[in-house]
């Protein structure tokens, strides 16, 4: 089967694209995604930045810190070098060192005790009473500052006597006692320690705790060692790798299961580390809580976007296509007066406007001249080019209504049939060409009788009909022995004829049309009078006289 499209086939439905609102819509966000993209990295690079901050402000709180812990332990130095002053002042007189070490000890709070060891690892003078003579040989501290000299920092010391947890400072120096070398340690009460790095920790989120050389937690800000002091607080090679440098920073899972963003640092002349770290999702929390508002604002801003591109295409572009659409499609239903309202249209829109209107303009007129060709046609249809007057078609349209009128009214129809006498031997003697004349010149006199209501019409060849509606028979017969009489008058020579002159023979009818009778029946009464018209000799006017009269019976009125 063809299925081409024919220009008499009513046009397909065009097949539908992506519709203006998505691509507006489309559009809308490929202007939106950039401006979104860009915020979208604005905000990653202030996270990254306040990352930095934090990263920045933890080293810069742990160097304070340190400082502040170095500054404990170089005056507990200083403390074990008086003391080593004061224990080779005092010898020989231990009351007297044990009470300038009970002296140095109470001016210093974080000393817990103070003692001088002799190289027997004995303690020969100390600020407390009951560790005269103890031998602390086995204490690692001993050892660690006989290997190394000088002065050292123990890990911390587990307190026998369950007091606060402790580290020791060892200083080994010579004496001019006959035994040659002394340590003076000083036990220090970590909680000292960590109230000075606690001091500058004390900070939201932010948690200090200072490591011995095994990683284990030597102190915390205070409020804070429940529970950690004297755990491990790393694994072993996060230890190493911390202690390997002198200051570092990374990411802690803390032992309070927070995650903290660290910096930590060793305090000098010792394996101790100061860890300080800040709470990674506190320090985030406001960026990210301004992150997740702007991706809010993102979205929302995104979504009006797109409410306004689908409501704005709705209103701006749709509504005027449709209107133009209306106007294209009440044009093409025939309503070519149709046009575009006089709104103010956008200019993309003013030549479609323009063309729909021009359309619109050129089909009327093209409608009007198509009327005026069709009524002139429909003339020229209805008409007999020969005589002028209406054809045989036309007549039968006419008799027809004429007789559903008479039937309404009640009022007689009269009809002449006319019929040229003698006309074949016009024809015979004079030629077509004047016969066609003649025919004309009947045509005009026909013509010239009818007034009014009447209608003239050529039935064929050359009889010709006369109509004549609201005429009883006797007007009827005096017009159609007028017509007969101004025929014979014309003084058409035909000098076959009997006359000698061209003459008609007119058959008439008049009748009031009875229910349902066909208009056919007056045609045949004024046939019949026709018929009588020429046996009676022609050049004769005659009528069967109407059925509807019953004492004229069908008598014939015959007149010359
Ligand atoms: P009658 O009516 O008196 O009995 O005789 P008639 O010779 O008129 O009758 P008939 O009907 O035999 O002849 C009619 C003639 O009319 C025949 C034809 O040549 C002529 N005729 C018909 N139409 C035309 C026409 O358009 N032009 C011409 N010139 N002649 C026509
Ligand atoms: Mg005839
Ligand atoms: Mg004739």
């Amino acid at each position: 089967m063809d299925a081409r499209q024919t220009t008499s086939d009513p046009p397909a439905a065009p097949a539908r694209g992506l519709s203006i609102r998505a691509r507006l819509m489309l559009l809308a966000l490929l202007a939106v995604v950039p401006l979104t993209l860009d915020r979208v990295r604005q905000l990653e690079n202030s996270r990254v930045e306040r990352l930095e901050t934090a990263h920045n402000e933890v080293i810069s709180l742990t160097r304070r810190a340190v400082e502040s812990e170095s500054e404990m332990i170089s005056a507990t130095r200083a403390v074990l070098r008086v003391a080593a002053r004061l224990y080779e002042s005092t010898a020989g007189k231990p009351n007297d060192c044990a009470a300038a070490f009970v002296g140095v000890a109470t001016d210093v709070p974080w000393i817990v005790s103070l003692v001088a060891i002799g190289p027997d690892d004995r303690v020969t003078c100390s600020n407390l009473d009951g560790l005269i003579g103890l031998d602390v040989s086995g204490r690692a501290f001993v050892q660690k500052v006989r290997q190394q000299g000088g002065f050292v920092l123990s890990d911390q010391v587990v307190d026998r006597a369950g007091g606060a947890p402790a580290v020791v400072a060892a200083h080994l120096t010579a004496s001019s006692r006959p035994q040659g070398t002394v340590i003076l340690a000083a036990r220090i009460d970590l909680r000292w320690i960590g109230r000075a790095s606690g001091a500058i920790a004390r900070r939201a989120g932010a948690a200090a705790v200072l490591l011995d050389g095994r990683g284990t937690v030597m102190a915390a800000v205070p409020g804070q060692e429940g529970g950690i002091v004297g755990t491990r607080f790393i694994d072993p090679s996060l230890l190493t790798h911390m202690q390997s440098q002198a200051e570092g920073q990374t990411a802690i899972a803390w032992l309070d299961g927070v995650r903290r963003i660290a910096a930590f640092a060793r305090l000098p002349g010792t394996d101790s580390l100061v860890v300080i770290g800040l709470d990674e999702r506190e320090v985030l929390s406001r960026i990210d809580h301004e992150i997740g508002i702007a991706y809010l604002q993102l979205v929302m801003f995104g979504l009006l976007t797109l409410l306004a591109a689908w409501f704005g295409g709705e209103q701006l572009i749709v509504e005027p296509i449709r209107a133009l659409a209306r106007v294209a499609s009440r044009i093409g239903r025939g309503e070519l007066d149709a046009r575009p309202s006089g709104q103010v249209w956008a200019a993309e829109f003013a030549p479609l406007v323009h063309a729909l209107a021009d359309m619109g303009w050129r089909l009327s007129e093209r409608d009007r001249e198509l009327r005026s060709a069709n009524r002139h046609l429909e003339a020229l249809a209805s008409i007999d080019c020969l005589s002028g007057l209406a054809n045989r078609r036309s007549f039968d349209a006419h008799l027809e209504a004429e007789w559903q009128r008479a039937e309404l009214t009640g009022r007689a129809l009269g009809l002449m049939m006319i019929d040229v006498d003698h006309f074949k031997l016009f024809n015979d003697n004079n030629g077509h060409v004047e016969g066609d004349r003649c025919l004309q010149m009947f045509g005009r006199l026909l013509a010239n009788l009818a007034t009014g209501a009447d209608f003239a019409a050529r039935y064929g060849g050359e009889e010709f009909a006369l109509l004549m509606p609201e005429t009883d028979l006797a007007n009827a017969m005096r017009l159609a022995e007028r017509l007969r009489a101004d025929v014979a008058g014309l003084g058409i020579i035909h000098r076959t004829a009997p006359e000698g002159i061209v003459t008609i023979s007119v058959g008439v009818a008049c009748l009031v049309p009875a229910a349902g009778e066909p208009p056919r029946v007056l045609v045949e009464a004024a046939d019949a009078g026709l018929y009588e018209a020429k046996r009676s000799g022609r050049n004769k006017v005659a009528a069967e006289a109407p059925p509807l009269v019953p004492e004229a019976g069908k008598s014939v009125l015959t007149t010359t």
